[in-house]
């Protein structure tokens, strides 16, 4: 796929390409989204190549929302969100993600109360902005919990919006479902992918959306004043990718499952109370066991007292609440440098504990 790249640009695909998307991807995408989910997108009329899936979540919100529309999304949430709907005049309606029990899921997953869902819309709810595989928390929805999802935005005539862009980064069997493949959803969903995550080139900034053709008209005329394009050769090079080089993701899932093993048991040994992530590079975990509530002291004081960074995830939500004990970690590092973070963390926490 890199190569693909560099010939395209040796071969002098450098000037604009159409607004759309090259029509390669666009085909590209459509073939993938029918192998692999089959579900059929119309290349011409229903995709859309953005600069990658924050351009494709912005441009989406500022078409389809007015000023006073609500969106109700899941809280922690992914920090461009609130500023897409901002800058839209919108107003967000955050839904909370808790931790599951242990009993009922030893690994610690998150996951929301229909009844809170529900309760979070109103009459001026416009869209249902979701996140599955879920940054910061590493869920992935399942078909029970996209369900009711679906079921909502159908009795209630919502327009969802889903940010796959961990669709191929799952683990332990765990299979991605998008949420326009339940009965009733694709003609009401905007579907957000992004090529930097399922290729590790996040400095690409290739994304695009499938949805309906009304839809992506909309969406398109937001994008044509707020960037118009995206570099032809790194489009070619990831239809490439989607076409022949779906095993090297899979490579990719692998070897990430691995090193998300590697710190679940390091932040475990940190003596962290960790939530093992079902997909994703994110490993939430609970300072509690170390003497606080307070994940965001926690997480300001790391980088000076441990040499080690990871993100508060109360920065992530409205409600501080909601994730104020949590602290997200990544695991998409060399083995070498998680190795090194544990050390230092293990170090870090012995100074910590009262003696
Ligand atoms: N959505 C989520 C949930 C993300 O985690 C990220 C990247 N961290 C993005 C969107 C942005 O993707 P891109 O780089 O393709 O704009």
């Amino acid at each position: 796929m890199l190569e693909q790249a560099v010939e395209a640009i040796r071969g002098g695909l450098n000037q604009y390409p159409p607004g759309p998307g090259l029509p390669p991807l666009r085909q590209a995408i459509a073939a993938h989204r029918k192998a692999r989910y089959g579900i059929s997108y119309d290349p011409d009329t229903e995709i859309l190549v953005t600069v990658g899936a924050t351009e494709a979540i912005s441009a989406t919100i500022l078409a389809l929302c007015e000023t006073g529309d609500e969106v109700v999304l899941l809280e922690p949430y992914y920090d461009s969100y609130a500023a897409a709907i901002a800058l839209a005049g919108a107003v967000r309606r955050p839904v909370p993600l808790r931790p599951v029990p242990r009993e009922t899921d030893a690994g610690g997953r998150f996951s929301f109360d229909v009844q809170e869902l529900r309760a979070a819309v109103t009459d001026r709810t416009r869209l249902l902005l979701i996140n599955s595989p879920h940054n910061p928390t590493g869920t992935s929805l399942t078909i029970e919990e996209l369900q009711q999802i679906a079921d909502l935005a159908i009795e209630r005539d919502l327009i969802v919006v889903t940010d796959e862009v961990y669709e191929h980064l799952t683990f332990d069997g765990v299979v991605h479902t998008p949420i326009a493949t339940l009965p009733g959803m694709r003609d009401r969903t905007v579907t957000v992918s992004s090529a930097g995550k399922t290729f590790s080139v996040t400095g690409w900034k290739v994304g695009w959306i499938c949805a309906p053709s009304a839809f992506v008209r909309a969406v398109t005329t937001v994008k044509q004043f707020l960037t118009f394009t995206h570099s032809g050769a790194m489009q070619l090079a990831v239809a490439h990718g989607l076409l022949r080089e779906m095993e090297w993701v899979e490579a990719l899932r692998s070897s990430l499952q691995l090193r998300r093993d590697r710190l679940v048991e390091g932040l475990a040994a940190v003596g962290l109370d960790v939530h093992v992530p079902e997909a994703t590079y994110f490993i939430v975990a609970d300072v509690r066991p170390l003497g606080t509530d307070d994940g965001e002291a926690f997480a300001r004081a790391l980088p000076h007292d441990a040499g080690v960074v990871g993100i508060p995830v109360g920065v992530f939500c409205d409600n501080a609440e909601t994730g104020r004990p949590f602290v997200r970690f990544a695991f998409c590092k060399r083995d070498d440098v998680l190795d090194e973070a544990v050390d230092r963390l293990v170090t870090y926490a012995r100074r910590r504990r009262p003696v």
